[in-house]
Formats: C-alpha cells, structure tokens, sequence
C-alpha cells in the first residue's frame, strides 16, 4: 500500500498517517522526495484499504500497489516524470541527448570536445573521471581531477555534466564539484550501497542497466534509490550480454516501451556502449528514438582514434552533428522534438 501525500502536507499529517499504519501493525517505509513524500505499508496489505487514508488531512491518494517496485511503479502516478537536470528537462517532449568522451583526458580534449556537444545542438555534457575498466593495468581515470576538467569544460559551453560514480567514498567530491547527473554504470547496478547512498542526496541519477540485468531487477535496483528519497532516476538501456559475439552487446529496443509502461520516470538509450562501434551509433540511436526513447547517451571525442578509452565506438563532433539532423527528422515523426 502507498499513500501518496499532498505537496503541501505536514509533519503532522505525515505522522498521522504513520501511526494508522502502524495500528495495523505494518511497518512503515517513508520515502521524502524534493516533490512529494510517499509513505509505504510494509506487511499484511490485506489489513488496508484506502478508503481508511483518502479522507485524513494532507493525503492526495492512497493505492495497493501490485507491483514488487512501488516508488518507480507507473501504477500510483500515470503521467511521466520529467526529471529537471539544471533547467534542462528529461522525460518531456523534448528528446534529450547527453554526448561527450568516455574519459576525461585533458583541458585541450574536453574543450574540443565540449565545443562538439554544443554544436550538434546537445544540452548536456558526458565525461568519465572514474573509469570501471576490464583491466587492472587500464586506464583508471582522472578521478578527482577529471571532475574539474569535466566541471570546467563543460561550463564554457553552459552545459550540465554527468559522470560516472563507482564509490559511495567519492560521493562529497561529486557534489562539492556540483556533477548535475551521477551515473551508476552497468557494473554497479546492483551494487546496492552504492545506490543506498545516492538515494540519500538530490542530484539526478542514471542508472544504466546491468548488462545481465533483467527489467524485474533494474526496477528493483532504481526502487532501491527512490526509497532513499531520491526519485529523480533516469533509467539508461545500454545493451545486454546474449550469445552474439558480432558486436559488443545488444541493445534491447524491446526494453524501452516495456520499461515506459512499467515506470513513470525517463527511459534513455547509450548506444555506443550497445554497439561498441561508430558506424553503428546512428542506426541504433535513431532505433532508440522511434522506440520512444526520452533521450540518448553518445560517445563522441574530438580525434576517435586517440581516444584513451573506447576508441572504437566514439564519433567525431561532425559525425555527431549528421547525427542530430537525422535523429531531429524521427523524432518529429513520434511527435516529439529534440
Ligand atoms: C560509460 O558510460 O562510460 C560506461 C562505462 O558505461 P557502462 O557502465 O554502460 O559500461
Ligand atoms: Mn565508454
């Protein structure tokens, strides 16, 4: 059972309905979001009924929720979420795109780079300071020094950052450098501190899917930071592992309407990290778009070939830019802008 509260709702209110749960003898599960405060009954929902929560002061609705996920469920809240990443809006009309290298290298390289984010017309800015990488011996990232590299080029452009957390331990350096979107990649999923401690803070986050990761567990795994009291999440589909071996992992398009009729929070697609090679970036981002997906996560880089990490898969700002005007065309034709 949730009871969903009125933006304007009180304490008191909230304790009201706290304590009529727990006359029940459920336990409670309070989940304080910037927007509003969700209060769940955790144990025999069999004992509640709305009609019991609906007339107290400072309830908007209260619902059983079949789903195992509550916060991130579609089901208590029909419309779509828009997450706002410093005045930039995700899950609206507008399809977003998110481009930028996969590591942070140098000023020089992020300049460029940056200058190629803005000039294919994309308002937001990606950069990797901390780098989960196969190998040990692999380039690791900046690390702090990226996120002031990442910081600094991106604001010569007006654009908000996102970069990847690996470690809860980094997690003041993230806001002490103002990072406007924390990504957890596909490896820490299920790293469930991990996503404990950013469903402590405000900041939006990306959770990108485990590559062996089914939906039940990814909407699972995005409860776990709504809980918290962070319910600005944005859901990244990034390719799954299967038997193919062609290419580096398979974007599941199928993931995209199923995840939008599942949860009302945005859905957005990387498809350098699905196709693992440039020349397939454009085919799947416009696949990911006309699938009816929110936004994109691109992987681009002023000289691809002296990319320090994924090299193969990045475009050149140029390549980007086609790629705006062709993905411009599709999303006009599901009826949205970008
Ligand atoms: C990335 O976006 O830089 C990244 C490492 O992605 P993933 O976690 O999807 O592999
Ligand atoms: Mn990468």
């Amino acid at each position: 059972m949730i009871i969903v509260m009125q933006r304007q709702a009180s304490e008191v209110d909230i304790a009201a309905v706290e304590a009529k749960i727990r006359s029940h003898g459920l336990d409670v599960h309070i989940s304080r979001g910037i927007e509003r405060t969700l209060i769940g009954a955790v144990g025999d929902e069999r004992k509640l009924d709305p009609a019991m929560f609906d007339p107290m002061p400072g309830v908007e609705h209260s619902m059983h929720i079949v789903k195992p996920y509550k916060v991130v469920a579609r089901e208590w809240h029909p419309g779509s979420t828009v997450v706002d990443v410093g005045g930039v809006p995700i899950g609206g009309s507008v399809v977003q795109v998110i481009a930028g290298p996969c590591s942070v290298e140098t000023a020089e390289q992020m300049a460029a780079a940056a200058a190629g984010v803005a000039a294919g017309g994309a308002r937001l800015m990606r950069g990797g300071a901390f780098k989960p990488r196969t190998s040990p011996y692999a380039f690791q990232g900046k690390g702090v020094d990226g996120l002031r590299l990442l910081k600094n080029a991106a604001a010569g452009q007006k654009l908000p950052v996102v970069t990847e957390l690996m470690d809860a331990r980094m997690l003041d350096s993230f806001l002490a450098w103002g990072v406007d979107v924390i990504q957890i990649g596909t490896r820490n999923m299920q790293n469930f501190d991990l996503l404990k401690a950013v469903g402590q803070v405000t900041v939006p986050v990306i959770l990108k899917r485990g590559m062996s990761a089914t939906i039940n567990e990814w909407l699972m795994a995005a409860e776990y930071i709504a809980a918290g009291g962070n319910h600005n999440i944005i859901f990244c589909e990034r390719g799954i592992r299967t038997f193919e071996t062609a290419y580096r992992n398979v974007l599941d398009v199928t993931a995209i309407p199923v995840l939008k009729k599942e949860t009302h929070l945005p859905v957005i697609v990387d498809p350098s990290h699905a196709g693992g090679k440039a020349w397939m970036v454009p085919a799947l981002s416009l696949a990911a778009v006309a699938a009816g997906a929110d936004g994109l996560l691109v992987e681009i880089h002023p000289s691809p070939k002296d990319a320090w990490c994924d090299a193969d898969q990045a475009l050149t700002p140029g390549e980007f830019a086609q790629l705006m005007d062709a993905l411009r065309a599709v999303a006009r034709a599901v009826g949205r802008d970008l």
